[in-house]
């Protein structure tokens, strides 16, 4: 028998080569404690960010914004407990820092949901959302949408088992880019990003290009 040339996990991570990235790109961690790490690492890479993992407090220092993966909200969030990011998160974010939350990451930033059960989330963002908003995983479904402020026509989207902002709880500061039957899918609110669906599983990477837009806007390039 030959031995692959390969090792476990290699084929993923092990020639997922760097591209020539500007020497000032801006440095965008993804919170790596489950979910889809690597996807958005990747996407963030194409948009022309030096993109890293983030799992504990001293990752947080270098970076110039942040990216919460989709997942399971729940469990992301124990492990944020767990492993005393909650607090180092949210100062960071309550200082300014421009961060992204997708799918899990959407109801993490989350000021309420529309559950009785509580759950450890980060907040920051004036929306309520209600989790699992379009049935269960067999409800999965991609699209495209119209998201404001992005040209070039709707944006491919997959949602997984996907939230959605049932509402807004301040209207002054949360602008609501995309809906689905009526419902916000994509918020803003000043350098918080929510999108209740997973961009980085398409190829179309103009979320990510947007976010990464506001990460150099807010470290003051012109
Ligand atoms: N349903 C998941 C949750 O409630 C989110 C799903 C996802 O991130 N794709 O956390």
């Amino acid at each position: 028998m030959t031995r692959p040339s390969w090792t476990p996990g290699e084929r993923l991570t092990g020639r997922d080569p760097e591209p020539d990235l500007p020497p000032d790109a801006p440095v965008v961690g993804v919170l790596a404690l489950q979910g889809d790490v690597l996807e958005h690492l990747r996407a963030l890479r194409r948009s022309g960010a030096r993109a890293v993992e983030v799992r504990t407090a001293d990752d947080l220092a270098a970076l110039d914004g942040l990216v919460v993966p989709g997942g399971e909200s729940t469990t992301i969030g124990r492990l944020l407990e767990r492993f005393e990011l909650l607090a180092p998160i949210r100062a960071r974010i309550a200082a300014g820092l421009p961060t992204f939350g997708t799918c899990a990451g959407m109801i993490l930033l989350s000021d309420e949901l529309d559950q009785d059960r509580p759950q450890p989330l980060i907040g920051g963002l004036a929306v309520r959302t209600r989790r699992n908003a379009y049935g269960r995983q067999l409800d999965s479904f991609d699209t495209r949408i119209e998201v404001a402020g992005i040209d070039g026509g709707p944006v491919d989207v997959a949602f997984i088992r996907a939230p959605r902002v049932e509402k807004v709880l301040d209207d002054d500061a949360v602008e609501v880019l995309a809906e689905v039957d009526g419902f916000p899918v994509v918020v803003r609110q000043g350098h918080l990003l929510a999108a209740a669906f997973h961009p980085e599983v398409t190829g179309d990477d103009r979320l990510h290009a947007t976010f990464v837009a506001m990460v150099r806007a807010a470290r003051g390039d012109a």
